[in-house]
């Protein structure tokens, strides 16, 4: 593990060691390194610019997810594609100093690993760049593969970082086998397949995930209640829009529910709904009824935005708990 990756002194590290009774997760996606250039401002095509700052570290949104449901309490292993070089052996060390098992991780030999290019400017600004690389390699056999693991999870998460049919494999995967099975559909560009809706128990989109999901704009938290209801009106069981600073909508059994989230200076709200799907799947792993899941999942991203960086910032399950109190 070299400087750059290695979580800044003061920030969490998971100092939790997930008992045998802890419920088990198995996060499906993406590891991806960012390599992150500070810049006085966006470069104009052709130009030539000095940054400030560069860093490297890790993150994807499966692999964020991953370390927030090992920070948050439960056992986690991985399944998702690394390429055969150094961006991959310092992702796959990362994994395995949060206690997350990466026995399932695959190498490519012909890909290397993804990589997000990230800039951003004096005034907050970011522009992304993700090339996908191994993780567009990450194929339903490497589900069909992982079965008997699957079967030992007590909570299945999937985004859309990896290919869809891989994620379909890993849906119906988990379906079949009795899991809880949550789907952060990020990034998304249009409606989910309809096949793919009975299979999920938890769609978990934000806001801009969510218009574009049910084609409906959301502007308010009301306009979120009618996504929401558009969406499990469409066959998915439940489903949580997170909102940023206003909190979430919820659509469980029956009306929307609009939770406010804890109010906090926010200073960096990267992986806020990473840490919110990484919490929320160790609670429900946990057999925590689903309201206290949520308002843990609220607590612990309100406490991720009061911190730079992506992974840095995710807390420790004592942190959230003290926080609660
Ligand atoms: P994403 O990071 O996917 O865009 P959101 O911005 O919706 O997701 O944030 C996910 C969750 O994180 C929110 O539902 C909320 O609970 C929490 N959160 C985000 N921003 C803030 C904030 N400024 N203050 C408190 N909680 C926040």
């Amino acid at each position: 593990m070299t400087a750059a990756t290695r979580p800044a002194s003061g920030t969490a590290r998971n100092t939790n060691t997930p008992h045998s009774g802890a419920g088990r997760v198995v996060v499906i996606g993406s590891l991806n390194m960012d390599l992150v250039a500070r810049v006085p401002r966006m470069p104009a095509a052709g130009e030539t610019l000095a940054g400030h700052t560069f860093a490297q570290v890790a993150g994807g949104k499966g692999g964020n997810q991953a370390v927030a449901a090992a920070r948050l309490g439960a056992r986690v292993a991985m399944i998702g594609r690394v390429g055969e070089d150094a961006n991959g052996a310092m992702l796959r060390d990362g994994l395995e100093a949060e206690g997350i098992d990466c026995s399932l991780l695959a190498v490519s030999s012909t890909a290397p690993t993804g990589v997000a290019l990230i800039t951003v400017d004096d005034a907050g600004r970011n522009s992304i760049v993700i090339v996908a690389g191994s993780n567009g390699e990450l194929t339903p056999a490497d589900i069909v593969r992982n079965e008997a693991v699957l079967a030992t999870a007590d909570v299945v998460v999937c985004q859309l970082e990896t290919p869809p049919e891989t994620v379909a494999a890993a849906l119906v995967a988990g379906h079949r086998l009795g899991k809880t099975v949550i789907l952060n559909p990020a990034p998304a560009t249009g409606p989910l397949p309809a096949h793919w809706l009975p299979l999920i128990d938890y769609l978990i989109p934000n806001e801009v995930e969510a218009a574009a999901l049910s084609g409906l704009p959301i502007q308010c938290p009301h306009d979120a209640e009618a996504a929401a209801l558009a969406m499990r009106n469409q066959g998915t069981r439940n489903v949580v829009i997170t909102l940023g600073a206003a909190g979430i909508i919820a659509v469980l059994n029956g009306a929307p529910q609009h939770l406010e989230a804890p109010r906090v200076t926010a200073i960096d709200t990267t992986a806020a709904g990473d840490t919110f799907i990484g919490a929320f799947a160790a609670q429900l792993a946990q057999r925590v009824a689903v309201d206290h899941a949520l308002r843990f999942a609220q607590q612990a991203a309100a406490v991720s935005v009061t911190r730079a960086g992506a992974q840095p910032s995710i807390p420790t399950r004592a942190e959230v708990e003290e926080a609660l109190r």
